[in-house]
């Protein structure tokens, strides 16, 4: 395996290219964070997006910001771990920093993170490792995900397109042409390229609020997926909203925790979901690539998983704890959205969530109800806990959505991937 395919100076050499990521820098602060004068940021990075972090820092301070702290990463020390060290290794974690970024959320800071990794970093390397460093992880990481998940403060991720992730995505492309392929994507996708790229944010925002909207007003007790491999009801927590787009954070800033969003979504009763159904796109996990899920719920819980490729990972995914079998998250994503119509297949979460209607094992958003609840309130409600929230993708054109009432009376609610009304 290669580690290091290209060299990490990418910075994009040309003005108008430079101007862009101006734009999306500006997005990240304005939109995704809405940075208030006086709070502090948490940034992470990989390496390769130095040239964004900088904008964004500047971005920040020109908002208002106090102070921009910034945590790099780098894929190739992430594998140097993996080759040398030693065994008792995969069960650490850097507790402490997370430790930290929790005290930092609980002081008011805002937090971003520039998203764009090599998918397939860690898919050479073995899955026994891999998935007791995520679990070690993802404990770790819990009193600081805890605060982002419960939208105690305003965060936002940002993508970038880093010289692995855009190989994966356009295998066939020579290395530069590749990240110029990623970056056109993503600033179609996220609307940098848009005449008034906040004024068009603002009119996406609009139109997923009056789908949220609609779907609150509706109050379905369950959805019914149907398609190709497909018989699926989920059930809806008692109390459930519906979201999407911009909202308000705990702290009362307002901004958009995804850049680019395309779904309304809310909380599934962890108890109520029941059939079976194939996922619609592969999904890229923790560096590895699981394709061609097919899982089987009974009475809330997978009873059966299987995948063509990545069976392993995505068995011991839903065997990191009780509530990794079962759903914290329900998202409906029409067709004609620009992810979904770029038709690529972009192996980051962000991206492919936003492709297709998805389901996500694991951790709730507590956020998704129509008011505030105790954590013992929400579980009562059907909210699921987990270490983990993983999306993947359920939805097509192919695939019929129904909104169904407590007697299990159907009202359509997407057709060939789009809404009905
Ligand atoms: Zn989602
Ligand atoms: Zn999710």
């Amino acid at each position: 395996m290669d580690l290091a395919p290209f060299p990490a100076s990418i910075s994009p050499a040309d003005s108008a290219a430079d101007a862009r990521l101006e734009r999306l820098a500006e997005l990240a602060v304005k939109v995704g964070l809405g940075l208030v004068p006086g709070q502090e940021l948490v940034m992470t990075a990989p390496v390769e997006a130095l040239p964004l972090a900088r904008l964004i820092t500047e971005q920040a301070y020109k908002a208002g910001a106090t102070l921009v702290t910034t945590l790099f990463s780098d894929d190739r020390s992430a594998l140097l771990r993996y080759q040398h060290a030693r065994d008792e290794s995969f069960d650490v974690s850097a507790g402490w920093l997370y430790e930290g970024m929790a005290a930092a959320f609980r002081g008011g800071a805002a937090r971003l993170a520039i998203v764009g990794a090599d998918p397939s970093l860690l898919s050479e390397q073995a899955p026994g490792k891999v998935a007791r460093a995520n679990r070690a992880q993802s404990k770790a990481y819990r009193p600081a995900l805890d605060l982002i998940a419960d939208s105690f403060i305003n965060w936002t991720l940002v993508p970038f397109a880093h010289p692995a992730w855009a190989k994966a995505v356009f295998p066939e492309a020579a290395p530069e042409a590749a990240v110029k392929k990623l970056w056109d994507a993503i600033y179609a996708i996220t609307r940098v390229d848009a005449a008034d790229p906040i004024a068009a944010w603002a009119a996406h925002n609009a139109n997923l609020k009056a789908r949220q909207d609609r779907l609150n007003q509706q109050r379905f007790h369950s959805l019914h997926f149907r398609g190709s491999g497909t018989d699926l009801i989920v059930g809806l927590a008692d109390g459930h909203a519906w979201m999407g787009g911009a909202s308000h954070a705990k702290n009362g800033v307002y901004g958009n925790p995804n850049i680019p969003t395309e779904e309304v979504f809310t909380t599934p009763h962890r108890a109520r979901t029941q059939g079976h159904v194939s996922a619609t796109k592969p999904l890229s996990h923790q560096g590895t690539l699981i394709d061609g899920i097919r899982v089987r719920f009974e009475a809330g819980a997978i009873v059966e998983a299987h995948a063509t490729r990545g069976q392993a990972v995505l068995e011991q995914m839903i065997s990191t704890d009780a509530g990794a079998r079962q759903l914290g998250e329900v998202a409906l994503v029409p067709s004609s959205n620009p992810i979904a119509k770029s038709g690529i297949l972009f192996f980051n979460t962000l991206f492919d969530e936003n492709a297709a209607s998805h389901i996500a094992l694991g951790q709730a958003y507590s956020k998704c109800f129509v008011q505030e609840f105790s954590e013992e309130e929400l579980v009562e409600r059907g909210a699921n806990r987990s270490l983990i929230h993983v999306d993947w993708m359920i939805g097509s054109p192919e695939v019929e959505v129904d909104g169904l009432d407590e007697a299990g009376k159907a009202t359509p609610v997407m057709r060939n991937g789009e809404w009905v009304d």
